[in-house]
């Protein structure tokens, strides 16, 4: 496919930063190594699609499109059954995502423990890392998928859905409704308050267009995009995986890895936001992992600048964009309202045990 791998590398490497610019997970572009020192990307920087909230003006002014949004309005427990701890949870919370789970897989949730919450109190807000952990942990131990087939690895669910059963199981474990996380904004329409409640019928998610959804095998949880359809001249149809949870832990942990090896280390932003798509799974042995994202390397830099383009604007439409807002119904003037998610106490009140008694000191 590729004759001049040269005059490919240096025109992919005066082309890409435009691009860049343009995407929205991947605010620093790459720059050739020789002439230029490497930028330095923290890995904390890194933002994958399973991190939780992460609010940029890109995603906002994306969000702005209604008619890709879709929404949970309903209260989750209102027809619950519980059996042993664990539950069932109805899939048509799941909304329009839904369709990226194969129809027979059945989720199931369970109270957080008393352990695991006092795991969470060990949540350092200020850092990713361990906000990372502890939400991990929370779904290890109260979250199962069971299919036709037998059970499935917490970490199976697509990455965009991490947050939200998170957010479910929270709801469970507090199913009497104490200890709320709410936060209050003006009304952009008739500036009385508005109260925001994070929950997980609350958050909403940016689907991709229905014209494309077609192009989605839902018993395979594949995306078949035939590039000769969009005048690209490539030979066969290209397959893409959904970036599931699993996935997003590897490429994290490969990450850290590297920067113990090499703190100033240069990451391409654009390389490890293509990856989960391009890899059915990333393994998390090192080795194993190292030469799986080597070899996606290699086929990443060898695209011209026309499919990279093309295989820019798929991702960019098939991907469901989660987190990023509440929506609430003005109780003054009726309007539908949004507001930015936030934690007013940081990501570690979230399983936080309200306490009857008076604190204890200031700490
Ligand atoms: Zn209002």
């Amino acid at each position: 496919m590729i004759e001049n791998e040269n005059n490919l590398e240096q025109q992919l490497q005066g082309q890409i930063p435009e691009y860049v610019e343009e995407a929205p997970e991947a605010p620093e572009a790459p720059k050739p190594a020789e002439e230029q020192k490497p930028k330095k990307i923290h890995v904390d920087d890194i933002h994958l699609p399973s991190m939780g909230p992460r609010i940029d003006k890109d995603a906002e002014d994306k969000f702005n499109q209604e008619h890709h949004i879709s929404r949970l309005g309903e209260s989750i427990f209102k027809n619950a059954e519980i059996r042993d701890g664990w539950m069932d949870v109805d899939r048509q919370y799941l909304g329009e995502r839904d369709v990226f789970y194969p129809e027979d897989w059945q989720f199931k949730i369970r109270p957080a423990t008393v352990e695991a919450i006092r795991n969470w109190s060990t949540i350092d807000d200020e850092n990713a890392n361990s906000v990372d952990r502890v939400f991990n942990e929370i779904l290890k131990s109260c979250f199962a998928i069971q299919t036709s087939t037998g059970p499935l690895p917490w970490y199976n669910i697509n990455a965009w859905d991490r947050f939200f059963f998170i957010l479910l199981i929270r709801e469970y474990t507090f199913i009497n409704g104490d200890s709320k996380i709410e936060y209050s904004e003006d009304c952009p329409n008739c500036d009385n308050p508005v109260t925001f409640t994070l929950t997980s019928g609350n958050l909403l998610f940016d689907m991709p267009d229905p014209d494309v959804m077609p192009m989605y095998n839902r018993s395979k949880r594949i995306w078949e995009i035939d590039p000769e359809e969009y005048g690209l001249p490539m030979q066969g149809v290209i397959t893409l995986w959904l970036p599931t949870l699993e996935k997003d832990i590897n490429i994290r942990q490969w990450l850290a890895t590297r920067y113990q090896e090499k703190p100033d280390r240069n990451f391409d932003p654009v390389l490890i936001r293509f990856l989960p798509w391009f890899l059915p799974k990333i393994s998390k042995d090192d080795t194993i992992a190292q030469r799986q994202i080597r070899e996606f390397k290699r086929k990443f830099d060898s695209w011209d600048i026309d499919t990279f383009k093309f295989m820019d604007d798929v991702i960019t439409n098939i991907i469901v964009t989660p987190d990023t807002k509440l929506i609430q119904k003005c109780p003054t003037c009726g309007e539908e309202v949004t507001s930015l998610i936030r934690f007013p106490d940081g990501p570690s009140s979230l399983f936080a045990m309200e306490s009857k008694f008076k604190k204890f000191g200031k700490k």
